[in-house]
């Protein structure tokens, strides 16, 4: 391939038709999910209430690669094989000898990664007889991408979003209602979980934790009915993997390896998806990245949390799992703009952080949109605010290498566009967003509530 390209692509039948589980290339196997109640590592039954067998197979699954259904396949051509970008102009713009690849995952019909996972979730929910599926939203994006999945299999979907994204994203509502989901803002009086928070806090913004709540108690009781979250859980990391295995096929391409993968983190879905087919590489020997989480300093999870067994949701009805959290009543700051407001970590990226194969570090919200708006003007491409804590990451690094003179090669994963974010944008242009520190006294309330283990 001449050296002057700006994308590079795959074939359909080049597409990767296997997802790749990292879990039994690790050292150490990750600590169980336990049982609430009685502490005990939980089985496949435990979880039956909650999603179909295929799944949670899936997620207790020691093969290395899982094959992709072919009608998991023939949805995923709609968008993928996805381009990888080479950002020539922002290197430009940069004058950085660094050499910058973006994974773009915006082109999907929901416009993030996020149909990735969906579409294989609502197909074995489908396989099993499930008729009706309940989810939570944060910036929207998810519920979007379920309510796009659901409508391939007719599945009805209920979607419970965060307060504040359901009042400052109005257009992300409309999406999932053009697929046929129904919508609720959450806190919700339709849920017992829902209606103790009300009663405590009427005015309540919401948070991702207080909205699973709601989705879980309206599945398990339903035979008809399961549930489905879009990042954190084991099976969600692998069916985002066929992001990293067709970038790896796409450098390959180009002969080129990466020296330094980054990838913004919220639950850890995309950054996982991205980041662990390299990381089987780097522990096979064939390839020695540096790879590094991004998480926005108002919601540090990973770099300030405490790696302990914690709460999936608010109202404590899904397992413990042990992660990095900052306390399951952890209520983030609406004027936290760029979503990524999980309380918790997915464990599994977690547990590759503890065994020292992945780092991470935490970057302020302005820096976040100044490079949004960098590289919009430099490759055109308006970043969704997620992964544009990425981006910043990516130009700091490019800065360095101005300085040191290294040709590095960085990748990262654009893992949606902000096309429904605008609001966000126009906030940042406007100057009305400030950085918001670390909220001390708010974690150190919320880790006060989660369970200690003898
Ligand atoms: C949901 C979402 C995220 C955060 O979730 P991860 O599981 O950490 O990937 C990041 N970026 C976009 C565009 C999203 O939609």
């Amino acid at each position: 391939m001449a050296d002057d390209y700006s994308k590079v692509l795959l074939d359909e039948s080049e597409m990767p038709t296997q997802w790749y589980n990292v879990i039994p290339d690790l050292p150490e196997p990750p600590p169980p999910p336990l049982h609430p109640g009685t502490h005990e590592p939980i089985g496949p039954d435990d979880l039956a209430p909650l999603f179909p067998m295929a799944l949670i197979m899936q997620e207790v699954s020691t093969d290395s690669y899982i094959d992709i259904p072919g009608e998991v396949l023939d949805i995923y051509r709609l968008w993928r094989p996805t381009p990888l970008l080479r950002a020539r102009r922002l290197e430009k713009a940069l004058d950085t000898p660094a050499r910058i690849f973006l994974k773009y995952e915006g082109g999907s019909p929901a416009g993030s990664h996020k149909p990735n996972t969906a579409v294989p979730q609502a197909f074995y929910n489908s396989q099993e007889g499930v008729t009706r599926l309940t989810t939570e939203t944060g910036a929207g994006q998810w519920g979007s991408a379920l309510a796009f999945a659901t409508a391939q299999y007719g599945i009805e979907c209920e979607v419970w979003q965060v307060r504040a994204s359901y009042d400052q994203k109005p257009y992300r509502k409309t999406m999932m209602e053009i697929w046929g989901a129904t919508v609720h803002p959450s806190p919700s009086n339709l849920t017992e979980a829902g209606r103790a928070v009300l009663a405590a806090d009427p005015d309540s913004p919401g948070s991702l934790g207080i909205a699973i709540s709601e989705a879980v108690e309206q599945a398990a009781p339903r035979e008809d009915t399961r549930y489905a979250l879009g990042s954190v859980l084991n099976h969600v990391l692998l069916h985002q993997t066929i992001i990293g295995e067709e970038a790896l096929l796409q450098l390959a391409k180009v002969d080129e390896t990466p020296d330094l993968l980054v990838g913004c983190t919220g639950g850890g879905s995309n950054f996982g998806g991205l980041s662990f087919p390299f990381l089987r590489e780097k522990l096979a020997g064939r390839m020695n990245p540096t790879i590094r989480c991004v998480e926005p300093a108002s919601c540090p999870s990973l770099t300030r949390g405490e790696y302990r067994y914690d709460f999936g949701d608010t109202g404590q009805l899904t397992p413990l799992v042990k992660m990095h959290t900052l306390g399951h009543t952890f209520v983030p700051d609406p004027i936290h703009a760029g979503g990524l407001r999980y309380h918790g970590m997915s464990p599994l990226i977690s547990h590759i952080y503890e065994l020292g194969l992945i780092e991470a570090e935490s970057i302020h919200q302005t820096e976040c949109f100044a490079a949004g708006l960098q590289f919009a003007r430099s490759e055109g491409i308006v970043p969704a605010p997620e992964p544009t804590h990425a981006i910043a990451a990516t130009i700091r690094e490019a800065l360095r290498c101005r300085e040191s003179g290294e040709e590095k090669v960085i990748l990262t994963a654009l893992c949606g566009h902000g096309h429904l974010d605008l609001a966000s944008y126009e906030q940042y242009l406007a100057g009305e967003l400030v950085d918001y520190d670390y909220p001390e006294e708010k974690i150190a309330a919320a880790m006060a509530q989660v369970p200690v283990l003898s």
